[in-house]
């Protein structure tokens, strides 16, 4: 029996697998001979799994399986033929019609190598910042509201707190199913150590049922809710007024608007759909507790309003002087394995790799380590700026890697058709089967999970490696090495990297640059500048930032624990929001509409193209439901168990697009619906959940305000 540690492929706890074969020899493995389990060493899941997770084997069986490129016409070529063709098209492209006609919109689910190497080719080379990630309609509102308080992109604590806190808040996440392993560590910490779990969610989620306090609020109350909290600890003497005046800047301009919330807490808890009770009991916990952990998802980061909200939540934590401190401040959920690498190496187009800006010395130091005259000279398209600039014909040619924004986006119908549009699509897909891949002028093969390997960084900056087992079938390769064909088929210096270890060291070395120029900022690869093969194949899971070598296999840090933030002052920023403190308002109100809510489900997946196909996990909820408060079926002349369409209020419901079965549930509130966001077309009757939602945007980090949107329902 032979084992190999890898990580799993679903969310942002990054758990340890180990895999394990009764064969001797890993190359060729037969599927059947493999056994998988949580990796018992792993320090985010110490061998812990949850249901996808354990299935993950099963996803091997995915059908259909994409082995070459093809044509649009379905005629498979080499990989030869498919760079260079991928390689003119883009070059005439951007003689034609500039380097901005061109973007890469990449995922999570890629790997740190393959992230940088994408980047390095638009950034670097193309010049132009169009590369934009799913990770954008995952977390960047707390990617902006971390830059703006702390100064980077930088979560400050560790899944170790969650030990250490007397007190744990989940807003707008249901950890229960979105993030079990974690959700299962919380819950023995309140067994062990009598820790109170509190959860803010309009809807009564599996995480809320099982919580000390469940918060109820109206949906997108949230903001308001952590205003008045921060003027709740004022008023009460409860704020760090030493740490205040030492480590941070703006606290008086933002207490004295919190203020005008807390003065009036009966209007406040009627703002917020709670009761004044209720409010205060919340409130009263973080008076009452020396340590509370606030940690967030979706639900606040899919809004409108989604920076300013976290800006609320970490201002009344670095109020209590609790940021970087044992069991204490702010965390974000993250969704993907690889979000947070993602963001590493520059995956959103709002930002370059290790963590810089586009200021004239961050450029310039860019470039002179990847030996160009100058890179991308300012922001680029966030996904849904640059879905519409590709239906205006801005944007001509296209790579989409290992995402189906078909599915995912906001008004998710007019991305079809404008990639049904444009010139020059390429997808690089494990299957031809996804609704995105559908749009691709050239498919190509991509490696799965089994197959590559590389890095992914989770939640808490743990760094973990990803093994693959499987010998790749066919032609599939990597995606680092796909760009680098193309890279060179373009005349481009600088893309002969031999394997996922060449690229990963010199994203360390240009950590390393970027430590030595800016030495206030936090990321820092130095210590993996210098891995042999050996050792980037036998490294263990690392949080960074790694200064030397000497750290490798370090766990538990926090970040700012000393009161020094990453900003020019190195004091950390209470922010206000753009607008006075009210709640998010949604798009359209009908009297015949509900406003409708998108979740996860337990079992699935994103689109579902990993886990719709398997049996197990389909089981639990084998088609697409929409959940009602029984009160309100009758507004809709409808029933438990009726299946319905789901129409846009925008037109007053003359355009249906999702169809779903109807589940009375109590613990919706009455004026919403919820719904999961995995269903497309490929698994279901219907279209996804998000084909006609407003694609509303943060103004600040540009990620979609998927929730508080109005629609109507008919029945079938
Ligand atoms: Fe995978 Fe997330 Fe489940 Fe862990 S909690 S096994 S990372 S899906």
């Amino acid at each position: 029996m032979s084992t190999i540690q890898s990580s799993c492929a679903y969310c942002g706890v990054g758990c340890g697998v180990s895999v394990s074969s009764t064969q001797a020899d890993w190359v060729d493995v037969d599927v059947s001979s493999l056994t998988l389990t949580g990796d018992k060493h792993h320090p985010a899941n110490h061998g812990h799994l949850c249901a996808k997770g354990e299935r993950l084997l099963d996803s091997l069986a995915q059908p259909n399986v994409l082995r070459y490129p093809v044509l649009r016409s379905g005629k498979p070529i080499q990989w030869d033929q498919a760079s260079s063709l991928i390689a003119e098209k883009f070059a005439q492209t951007i003689a034609q019609y500039g380097a901005n006609s061109v973007a890469l919109y990449l995922s999570g689910q890629l790997l740190t190598e393959d992230y940088y190497v994408a980047n390095k080719f638009a950034k670097g080379y193309l010049k132009t910042a169009n590369v934009d990630t799913n990770s954008r309609l995952c977390m960047s509102s707390a990617v902006s509201s971390m830059q703006r308080a702390f100064g980077e992109d930088v979560v400050p604590g560790c899944y170790d707190d969650i030990e250490h806190a007397e007190v744990i808040v989940l807003i707008g996440a249901n950890t229960a199913w979105t993030h079990p392993v974690l959700f299962k560590r919380i819950l023995a910490s309140r067994n062990a150590n009598n820790t109170k779990l509190v959860v803010i969610d309009p809807v009564a989620t599996a995480t809320a049922k099982q919580a000390d306090l469940h918060l109820a609020i109206a949906p997108g109350a949230d903001l308001a809710l952590f205003y008045g909290l921060l003027g709740y600890l004022a008023d009460n003497e409860r704020v760090n007024h030493e740490y205040i005046t030492t480590h941070t800047d703006g606290f008086d301009a933002v207490v004295s608007h919190a203020k005008q919330l807390s003065t009036d807490l009966i209007g406040l808890a009627k703002q917020v759909g709670l009761t004044e009770q209720v409010l205060r009991q919340f409130y009263q916990l973080f008076v009452q507790h020396k340590t509370v952990l606030t940690a967030s998802c979706q639900g606040v980061n899919q809004s409108v309003i989604g920076t300013d909200t976290t800006n609320a939540i970490i201002n009344c934590h670095l109020a209590l002087g609790h940021i970087g401190q044992a069991g204490c401040g702010f965390f974000s959920l993250t969704g993907q394995p690889n979000a947070m690498g993602g963001r590493e190496v520059g995956g959103l187009a709002t930002q370059l790799a290790c963590h810089m800006g586009f200021s004239e010395p961050e450029r310039e130091l860019l470039a002179d380590f990847w030996l160009v005259d100058t890179v991308a000279d300012k922001k680029g398209l966030a996904a849904v700026d640059m879905f519409d600039a590709l239906a205006d014909g801005k944007i001509k040619a296209i790579w989409i890697m290992g995402t189906n924004p078909v599915v995912s986006l906001p008004n998710s119908n007019k991305v079809a058709k404008a990639l049904a549009d444009c010139p020059f699509v390429v997808v690089s897909e494990i299957t031809p089967d996804s609704d995105t891949a559908k749009f691709a002028d050239i498919l190509l093969p991509a490696q799965g999970w089994s197959e590559k390997c590389g890095t992914v960084t989770n939640s808490e900056r743990t760094i973990s490696r990803q093994r693959g087992f499987i010998t790749p079938k066919g032609q599939s390769k990597a995606d680092w090495w796909a760009i680098s064909q193309v890279a060179q088929k373009m005349g481009f210096q600088g893309f002969e990297f031999d394997s996922s270890a060449s690229v990963f060291r010199e994203f360390a070395a240009l950590s390393a640059s970027v430590k030595l120029a800016f030495p206030n900022k936090i990321f820092d690869l130095s210590g993996l500048t210098h891995l042999t093969q050996q050792q980037y194949d036998d490294l263990i899971p690392t949080q960074w930032p790694i200064a030397s070598a000497e750290h490798i296999g370090q766990q538990g840090l926090r970040i700012f624990s000393d009161g020094g933030f990453a900003t020019p002052t190195g004091k950390a920023q209470f922010i206000l929001p753009a607008k006075p403190v009210t709640q998010e308002t949604p798009n359209v109100a009908k009297h015949v509409s509900v406003l409708l809510n998108s979740g996860r489900s337990r079992d699935q997946w994103h689109t579902m193209t990993r886990t719709g196909h398997i049996a197990s996990l389909r089981a639990s909820i084998p088609e697409p439901v929409i959940q009602l408060h029984p009160d309100k079926l009758t507004n809709f002349s409808i029933a438990d168990g009726d299946l319905v369409t789901i129409c846009s209020a925008t037109d007053e419901g003359a355009t249906p697009f999702a169809l779903a079965r109807v589940v009375a549930d109590q613990g919706i509130p009455l004026d919403m619906a919820l719904m999961s966001m995995h269903w497309s077309k490929q698994f279901s009757l219907g279209k996804g959940v998000n084909q006609y939602l407003d694609s509303r945007v943060d103004p600040v980090s540009q990620q979609p305000g998927y929730k508080c949107q109005y629609v109507v329902l008919k029945p079938v």
